[in-house]
């Protein structure tokens, strides 16, 4: 958390375990993390070298070593400085990222305003309390700050199958409106 520019600091490790889905502090937590290009360089050819790192544990004030995620462009640095709770250490890969014009509630101005659309991230929280977050894992921003999180393989699955019918249909749709168009203005009194 301490690595994200955007987070809160001070919301501590019970924050991470005991917040509902969707809070002010997870949304924070799931912004993409910039990239930090000195630290975050894939290994290119030959066998990656795995990075690690290591923090002392509020916990047991031991000194841990961690295994960091493969292709994590998270600057562990913050984690390796300062004491931290284990529920703290994640790893994150940030995804791509979309708006689409929207008009609704959360409109501020009259007309459609641009929210953030299906963009995703991987990340894993290792020490997490829930097994599901210890592997990695997909979290969608499904429409701005609201997400689908902790998606394992085939889970993901069904959400992009999900995803695929949408698309599909919305072809349908555009076939029809199409057709639909045609035939009307070709009715009598129709002026377009
Ligand atoms: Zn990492």
């Amino acid at each position: 958390m301490k690595d994200t520019p955007t987070a809160t600091s001070g919301d501590g490790h019970e924050g991470h375990t005991s917040q509902p889905l969707g809070s002010a502090g997870q949304a924070a937590r799931l912004q993409p993390v910039p990239a930090a290009p000195s630290d975050s360089e894939p290994a290119v050819g030959g066998s990656p070298v795995q990075r690690t790192f290591t923090f002392t544990s509020t916990v047991t004030g031991e000194k841990v070593t961690v295994t960091c995620m493969p292709g994590c462009m998270v600057d562990h640095k913050a984690d390796s400085d300062t004491p931290t709770h284990p529920h703290d250490i994640y790893c994150d890969i940030p995804g791509t990222a979309d708006e689409l014009p929207l008009y609704g509630p959360l409109c501020t101005t009259r007309g459609p305003e641009d929210f953030r659309f299906l963009s995703w991230q991987i990340q894993s929280h290792p020490f997490s309390g829930r097994p599901a977050e210890r592997l990695p894992f997909v979290a969608i921003e499904v429409f701005d700050d609201h997400y689908i999180e902790y998606l394992k393989p085939d889970t993901l699955q069904v959400i992009i199958g999900c995803l695929q019918k949408r698309v599909d249909s919305l072809r349908e749709a555009h076939a029809q409106l199409v057709n639909l168009r045609t035939e009307y203005v070709n009715l009598p009194g129709v002026a377009a």
